[in-house]
């Protein structure tokens, strides 16, 4: 998944609303940034772990405990755990996955499919935004830059959809 992940994080905020949204963003893409740092220092070898099962949960409670030091509130641990968690879950909706180190892919790979996945990931960013406009303590202001921001996200969704050529 792609700017989905971004608005999974701008939902969750209606839950987790005292961490930044840098955090929010961070846990949500964090199998991704993995995957960067594993790409560029190969070394470490993390690269075919970072989407793997034993790799997110793992990755899901060490962001857990990061939280609970950083932020001392269980829930606000455990819903940044969750949104690592998210992470993967989706990205089986739009991509094959190992399910551990050389193991089976599994996966639907809506990648496969553009209008699909532009489908899937526009209604995940509808559903994001809904939930984040939905939080009692945003000023209208914020409320009234959302419908540019989704526009902003559906056309990035759709250059990556569409506008790539072959990838
Ligand atoms: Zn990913």
């Amino acid at each position: 998944m792609y700017m989905g992940h971004y608005a999974i994080a701008l939902g969750a905020r209606r839950w987790l609303r005292p961490l930044p949204m840098a955090w929010l963003l961070f846990a949500s893409i964090e199998p991704d940034l993995h995957d960067a740092v594993g790409n560029a220092i190969p070394a470490l070898s993390i690269g075919p772990d970072t989407h793997t099962l034993v790799g997110v949960t793992g990755a899901a409670l060490i962001v857990t405990l990061l939280a609970a030091i950083l932020f001392r509130q269980v829930s606000l641990a455990l819903g940044s755990g969750l949104l690592v968690l998210s992470h993967v879950g989706v990205d089986y909706l739009t991509s094959r996955l190992p399910l551990w180190r050389h193991g089976p892919d599994i996966g639907l790979h809506l990648y496969a499919t553009p209008w699909a996945d532009f489908l899937l990931e526009a209604l995940v960013m509808v559903a994001g935004l809904i939930l984040y406009a939905a939080s009692p303590d945003l000023r209208r202001p914020a409320r009234g830059s959302l419908i540019g921001m989704g526009l902003l996200m559906l056309a990035m969704q759709a250059i990556w959809n569409f506008g790539l050529g072959s990838r």
